[in-house]
């Protein structure tokens, strides 16, 4: 074999076009088949069950063990008429991803055969042995038990053969061993809190419910030159490869014609999720090349989360299929755009109203003002939570990379909101109460247009950015799960929604009025929150000035970043609803750094190993050639003529060399810090010493070997280069 790289790009290049093949039938006609939704579910259980188990969804109600010894048969008829051989409870541990272990739905009949079976105790609960899943030492080893319950907010569904059962994952003691259980208790606290602050506007509020919808980045490459780059497989992204002349300078590649091969995955995804009721809209090219992105219409958050969940495993497997591998890493290569996951967010009404759309008259305006006023007092109080809800070894390559949101938590609210939240601080309560029928320029609470939705200004540098009738968290991670970003967001918003309520009530009770009561604690927050507002250009040098100035978090180390959850503040917010203990914010941060430092050292190993094998053996091969010619000259030449002929080849081989020794220096000096860092206990300390002192080897060594990459003869470099991962295809 000459080289891998070459066969890599022979093969990538010679595919054909896959084509998918669609359903006969409209999207309409075949969404959700494959999920047992309220359709099936009034189709295949008894009308007193249906009615039972969908207010229970409703009013957010446990589920007894005997309405699930109603469903559990019915839900296997179903399931098994669909092909469904198996089931598995499906949950959300601490890792990238999720979890399933599958079992049939066979038992012994007693009689030397076998019979399907599927009981409510088993729907309702399991205890998959959790021992390795990471727990931050909540279980000691002799309890390493957990066990996983059942979801019912979440509909069941089937991929492949297997009925799957979306589940929370805790421990006997009840603490949260996944991310799902603290996001459904976050959702309840918000929707309690915000059915409160409601209150004061409309009586017939009963739910508030948190919208999300997220738009999902990714790149694709070929699979063969995935198979050829052991960094990529190995830890998603590219650790070297010199840029390519051309990248994403010409910005051709957004928006633009989606190439045949991507769109027939695209389209295939799309079947697949329409069938699993995921209500996929979007799908673009990105700006990077080989970048695309896909988005849904939004949906309950704990079911777009799930959605989300799913429809990244299937983007793997779909991939696969096209002889592709999808790359959901946040930043796979140096010098392109990274991978974002925009979380949409917004709070709805069971009476339909989306609390952060303006309304008709100054009460509905100032409700309006009111969750954004809130939501910004939350981002500010909590803007250290918040934005270690979103940090992880492998988004830390992307935000502050002058392309992503900065590593500073703001908010970006467009002149109009800006504007109104300006006019608020200054205005006389008197003067904001007074209803204004007509729309104008000038603006009072009265007066906010209706529609902001086609007045948002993009900006495209703020992690937190108003657009019209929602906030698009933009810091999120490609690969994360969102449950995390969303979770501290609704958290922290509840607990701020509670505080305001508890202010506005003491007033009440002093004898204000409603309206000023309200006013004049929205004028404090308007003034304490500004802070955190932040319309400029996120990517600037003065903006983390102006922004440590202004008192908001600018830590950019991942460690530290995560003492965050452990901070007075954050134990109050996530006791609200207790949505976690001080003890489980403690545990939980011990995985998060262990996640860290595995991340790290799995980099720092593979990095060496590319180092050694495959990098200095190629250069050394390359300065052997050049030797060799430097010596046939000089023993073919004279001296004066062997010195003007082999200059050039003496420099190259110079500079090789020099090359070669730094990247070996570096990768031993690395490799001591590693030693050192992994005799270090404690979970913290050991990722500090990760992040101070191994990763900072990772750009001198990458640098040393690019460098490389430029001088080598090109037939015999060995790992696919820049411009053949994002071009060919
Ligand atoms: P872009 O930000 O790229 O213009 P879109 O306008 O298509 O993207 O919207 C992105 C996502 O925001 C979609 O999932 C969309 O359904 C969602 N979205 C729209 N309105 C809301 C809302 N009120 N609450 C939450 N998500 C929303
Ligand atoms: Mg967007």
């Amino acid at each position: 074999m000459s080289n891998i790289r070459f066969h890599a790009v022979e093969t990538a290049s010679n595919r054909k076009v896959s084509v998918a093949t669609p359903p006969q039938a409209k999207v309409s006609e075949y969404f959700g088949c494959k999920v047992f939704n309220r359709k099936a579910m009034s189709q295949y259980l008894s009308k007193e069950t249906f009615r039972e188990i969908t207010s229970a969804i409703d009013n957010g109600k446990p589920v007894s063990l005997e309405l699930a010894a109603h469903i559990a048969p019915s839900m296997r008829m179903w399931a098994m008429e669909n092909g469904a051989t198996h089931y598995t409870h499906w949950f959300h541990p601490l890792t990238d991803g999720t979890a399933e272990k599958h079992d049939a739905f066979v038992e012994h009949d007693g009689k030397g055969g076998m019979i399907e079976e599927f009981s409510g105790k088993i729907l309702a609960q399991q205890e998959p042995d959790a021992s390795s899943f990471p727990n931050g030492g909540l279980r000691s080893t002799f309890e390493a038990r957990g066990y996983s319950a059942w979801d019912p907010s979440s509909p069941a569904f089937i991929v492949g053969d297997t009925l799957f059962i979306p589940t929370i994952f805790i421990s006997y003691a009840g603490e949260a061993l996944d991310y799902k259980a603290p996001l459904l208790k976050a959702l309840d606290a918000v929707n309690k809190a915000a059915v409160g602050v409601c209150r004061y506007f409309s009586s017939d509020v009963s739910r508030v419910q948190s919208s999300l919808g997220w738009e999902q980045e990714y790149f694709l490459i070929d699979e063969e030159l995935f198979n050829a780059r052991p960094d990529i497989v190995l830890t998603g992204r590219t650790l070297m490869g010199h840029e390519s002349a051309k990248n994403q300078q010409l910005e051709d590649h957004y928006f633009g014609a989606i190439p045949r091969r991507v769109l027939a995955f695209m389209q295939e995804l799309e079947y697949e999720g329409w069938k699993l009721g995921i209500p996929l809209k979007t799908r673009h090219n990105e700006v990077a090349p080989n970048q695309f992105e896909l988005a849904p219409i939004y949906e309950e958050c704990n079911l777009a989360v799930d959605h989300n969940l799913l429809v990244m495993s299937l983007m793997r497997d779909v991939a696969r299929r096209h002889n592709f591998r999808v790359l959901l890493h946040e930043k796979p290569f140096k010098g392109i755009n990274g991978s974002g996951k925009h979380n949409n967010w917004s709070l709805g009404t069971d009476t339909g109203v989306n609390l952060f759309s303006p309304g008709k008259n100054s009460m509905e305006n100032l409700r309006f003002v009111t969750f954004i006023v809130n939501t910004l007092m939350a981002l500010y109080k909590n803007n250290a939570l918040i934005k270690a809800s979103i940090a992880s070894a492998t988004n830390a390559h992307r935000l502050g990379a002058n392309e992503a949101p900065p590593a500073i938590i703001s908010s970006f609210l467009g002149k109009q909101v800006s504007d109104i939240l300006d006019a608020f601080e200054k205005s006389s309560v008197d003067d904001a109460i007074k209803v204004d029928s007509k729309k104008q320029i000038k603006l009072g609470v009265g007066q906010i247009p209706e529609l902001l939705v086609d007045n948002t200004d993009r900006n495209r540098t703020s992690p937190f950015a108003f657009t019209g009738n929602r906030f698009e968290f933009r810091a999120v991670g490609s690969v994360a799960n969102c449950a995390s970003a969303m979770t501290a967001l609704n958290a922290a918003v509840a607990y701020q929604l509670k505080e305001f309520k508890t202010e506005v009530d003491s007033l009440i009770d002093g004898g204000m009025s409603k309206k000023e009561a309200l006013y004049s604690v929205l004028k404090k927050y308007i003034k304490a929150s500004k802070p955190v507002r932040f319309d400029g250009n996120g990517y600037s040098e003065e903006w983390k000035k102006e922004a440590a100035k202004r008192g908001l978090d600018c830590e950019t180390s991942v460690p530290l970043i995560y003492d965050a959850y452990t901070s007075a503040q954050s134990v109050k917010v996530f006791a609200n609803g207790n949505i976690h203990t001080k003890k489980e914010l403690e545990t939980r941060n011990e995985v998060k750094w262990e996640i860290y430092t595995k991340k790290i050292q799995i980099e720092a190993r593979v990095l060496g190993d590319l180092s050694h094998n495959h990098i200095i053996p190629v250069a050394i091969r390359y300065q052997s050639l050049l030797l060799d010619n430097v010596a046939k000259l000089k023993a073919v030449f004279p001296d004066a003529k062997f010195k003007s002929l082999a200059g050039e080849q003496m420099r190259l081989i110079q500079s090789i060399n020099d090359h070669i020794s730094e990247v070996t220096k570096d990768v031993d000096k690395m490799i001591d810090c590693r030693k050192k860092a992994n005799k270090i206990e404690d979970a913290r300390e050991k990722a500090i010493a990760y992040h101070d002192t191994v990763l900072p080897y990772f750009d001198t060594i990458r640098y040393h070997i690019d460098k490389l990459e430029l001088l080598v003869d090109n037939e015999m470099w060995p790992l696919p280069k820049y411009r053949e991962l994002l071009f060919v295809r």
